[in-house]
């Protein structure tokens, strides 16, 4: 059957009925969600202030043949100016529960790695400085195996519970989560994240804390953290640095409206202010033509691209 596209009344008045009004925002603009600060509507975005909130609202989507989509802190993320005609899910506040138990941490989606990272330090647990500067969310990042200086977060998750598209749960151990390089299986899956538990080792808090501190510093001096971007917009593809190819191509500082090829790290998209999706989509093409043309790689976005 074909899916619906617009959102009916009587559905969202069934969303109101369970998830706080405040918390279902309609014809939502996504550049306000997004890091990318650019890209048009959803037709509806749902912020779950709980797990229940949660299942509630998938399980009236799937019944209802509603698109849908899970997203954390859309610091990977690029709708297209066109706009996403279903629901957006947001894993936040609402979904940031954590508890530590000796050397592992259970983890509810939302929460910032950020925060993660902090609380892991504040327990004597090492293994997520490396993540401490990365802006996403936990769920966003298993999805993406997320990494950085190093480590990725497939070296720390130990398990991890989801919903299935059949609206099951499906719990995996580490043998069931083949991680690659920017890559999970959540990817062919579809399924939702929901929890997270990770193995970390014991640490001394004060080194832990100085890493982190280390790590930031370096993120400040060499990323364009000031402005909105989606962080490296290409995979790093085998044997090379997207940023070195981007910059040997004599593309660093390239701009196609509001877009820019950042002059500070050549890796980054970034937004100066009134770009379109469109102008960044562009601007990603001629940086895929040219680099191909002068090295022969093909880069790939990294950038989640809904639309
Ligand atoms: C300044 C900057 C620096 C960055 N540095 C790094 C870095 O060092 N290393 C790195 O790896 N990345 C980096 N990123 C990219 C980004 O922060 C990571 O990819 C992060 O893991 C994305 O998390 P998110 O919560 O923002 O996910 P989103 O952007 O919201 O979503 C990304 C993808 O995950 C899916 N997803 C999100 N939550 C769930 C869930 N609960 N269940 C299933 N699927 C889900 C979404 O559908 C989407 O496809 C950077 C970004 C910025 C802006």
């Amino acid at each position: 059957m074909a899916e619906q596209t617009s959102i009916d009344q009587r559905l969202i008045d069934r969303l109101t009925a369970e998830i706080a009004p405040a918390h279902i925002i309609e014809n939502c603009p996504m550049k306000e969600y997004t890091s990318f600060r650019a890209g048009g509507n959803a037709a509806l975005l749902i912020q779950p202030g709980s797990l229940a909130e949660l299942f509630f609202a998938v399980g009236q989507l799937r019944s209802a043949n509603v698109p849908h989509l899970v997203m954390g802190n859309g610091t990977n993320l690029l709708f297209c100016d066109s706009g996403y005609e279903g629901v957006v899910i947001r894993a936040g506040e609402g979904l940031s529960g954590v508890r530590v138990e000796g050397n592992v941490i259970f983890a509810e989606p939302g929460v910032s790695l950020a925060q993660l990272s902090k609380t892991a330090a504040e327990h004597s647990l090492s293994g997520l400085e490396f993540a401490c500067g990365i802006p996403g969310s936990l769920g966003g990042g298993v999805y993406m195996n997320a990494g950085a200086y190093g480590g990725e977060l497939k070296d720390i998750v130990i398990g991890t519970s989801a919903l299935q598209k059949n609206g099951r749960m499906k719990d995996r151990g580490r043998a069931q989560l083949p991680f690659s390089y920017r890559h999970s299986p959540f990817m062919e899956s579809g399924e939702i994240i929901v929890g997270v538990k990770l193995l970390l080792q014991p640490g001394d808090p004060k080194a832990i804390k100085e890493r982190m501190k280390e790590l930031m510093a370096q993120r400040n001096q060499k990323q364009p953290v000031q402005q909105p971007s989606a962080g490296s917009f290409f995979k790093r593809p085998a044997g090379h640095f997207a940023g070195q190819l981007i910059e040997e191509a004599g593309l660093k500082g390239l701009s196609v409206g509001g877009a820019r090829v950042s002059p500070m790290h050549a890796g980054f998209i970034v937004n100066e202010g009134g770009a379109s999706a469109q102008d960044i989509l562009d601007l990603m093409a001629i940086v895929q033509e040219t680099v191909f043309d002068k090295s022969g790689v093909r880069l790939q976005p990294e950038v989640q691209i809904i639309g």
